[in-house]
């Protein structure tokens, strides 16, 4: 793969040669064919989904059922299991609203991890709240990566979920999902898991992994926002009642009662994010036709590079472990100043991060640091951009000597 090369199919970056992008884990660049899938959309076939009988508006529904066949080739799903949600937000809270609080009640347990994003944390803590069960955490190992070794003791007979992060957003750690999955179930646990950053970098299997449910959002694998998906097993979703009510999702209608529509038309309620959707699936065929493999080779020799080259500045502290299980995500504190004061710094060297807590309190707590810094590589990275980065980042020290 030649990342320099591929910048020619992102005007963007084709636009700002100055650039130094290294925030991909917030958002992704786009390519111009996922560009060009939203706009070919409304030009040539805008219509509402599943609704009309007349050519335009079969076209439309091809196109959008198109696409969830894309996502279900790239899950390694069937499209049934294909849900199309806004983002990884929206999917989590799909499923704790529709499934946990339906199923929880009081004393039960739903197990997460030290390092989850709120989108993992949150909605269960408002399902918590309203059925009396209680969050669980699996702990992280001075490396960042979980400590098995408590699972054994966290998982009982009272774990009716475990819902945990494949890759995280600011240690960049992989997760051991299949693992996991496989104690889990033997607990007679659900199992949930936040693709928002593997689903875009590493070849992702919901079968191998065993998930009951996949979260991913579009916008962080080339797509555009506003378009994600739930992957849920298809036995799982037929048990569940939806979410939220409206068109679409219904099989009958009275003035005082409903019956639903199969999944995953049940949960799709109201006219979905189509153009969105059409241009997430062009996005899923961009990356498997590049090979997810080799994109998470790319990002796998870009970390590898960059936590080499940021061990030049003695300053630099990073989290997060080494080795195969460490995707492209550099969280750093530069000496006693502030993430913000960094990032900052940075910008005016043309090179872009995210400073804060990344929507990730708790580990931040755990780490011991009220924010970070985090430089985070895609497909159209180079290591010219990793040096680039690490030249302005010894400018930044020095200026604030
Ligand atoms: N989970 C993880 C691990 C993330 O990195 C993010 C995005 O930052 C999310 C969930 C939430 O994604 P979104 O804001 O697209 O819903």
């Amino acid at each position: 793969m030649d990342p320099s090369a591929l910048r020619e199919d992102f005007p963007l970056l084709a636009r700002n040669p100055g650039l130094v992008y290294l925030d991909s884990a917030a958002t992704s660049q786009k390519p111009r064919a996922v560009l060009e899938a939203l706009e070919a959309y409304y030009q040539t076939l805008n219509a509402n989904v599943h609704r009309g009988a007349y050519a335009l508006s079969v076209a439309a529904t091809e196109a959008y059922e198109g696409a969830r066949r894309s996502l279900a080739r790239f899950l390694n799903a069937s499209p049934q299991e294909i849900v199309f949600v806004r983002n990884t937000t929206e999917a989590m809270n799909l499923v704790a609203y529709a499934w946990g609080l339906r199923n929880l009640k009081e004393n039960d347990e739903v197990l997460v991890t030290e390092m989850e994003h709120h989108a993992g944390l949150v909605p269960w803590h408002l399902v918590a709240e309203r059925t009396g069960a209680r969050i669980r955490a699996i702990p992280i190992t001075e490396e960042g990566r979980l400590d098995l070794s408590a699972l054994d003791h966290l998982l009982t007979e009272r774990t009716k979920v475990v819902s945990l992060v494949h890759m995280s957003n600011v240690l960049g750690t992989v997760n051991p999902v299949a693992e996991v999955a496989r104690k889990a179930k033997e607990a007679g646990a659900l199992v949930v898991v936040d693709g928002a950053q593997s689903a875009p970098h590493l070849p992702v299997d919901v079968k191998a992994l065993g998930a009951d449910f996949f979260a991913l959002s579009g916008h962080k694998m080339l797509g555009p926002t506003g378009a994600g998906v739930l992957y849920g097993r298809y036995e799982v979703l037929e048990a569940m009642g939806p979410f939220l009510g409206g068109g679409e999702m219904i099989q009958e209608v009275h003035l005082d009662r409903s019956t639903y529509a199969k999944p995953p038309q049940r949960f799709e309620a109201g006219t979905p994010p189509i153009a969105e959707a059409i241009a997430l699936g062009r996005a899923a065929e961009y990356l498997m036709a590049l090979g997810m493999e080799r994109v998470w080779a790319h990002d796998r020799a870009l970390v590898d590079y960059a936590l080499d080259r940021l061990s030049e500045i003695p300053e630099v502290r990073t989290f997060g472990p080494r080795g195969p299980d460490r995707g492209g995500v550099v969280a750093f504190t530069l000496g006693r100043l502030h993430a913000h004061d960094v990032a900052t710094a940075l910008d005016q060297e043309g090179v872009a991060v995210r400073a804060g807590h990344h929507c990730a309190q708790p580990l931040h707590r755990r780490l011991g640091v009220a924010a970070t810094a985090r430089a985070s590589f895609y497909l159209y990275n180079t290591r010219e951009e990793v040096d680039r980065f690490v030249e302005a980042l010894k400018k930044v020290r020095d200026y604030f000597k």
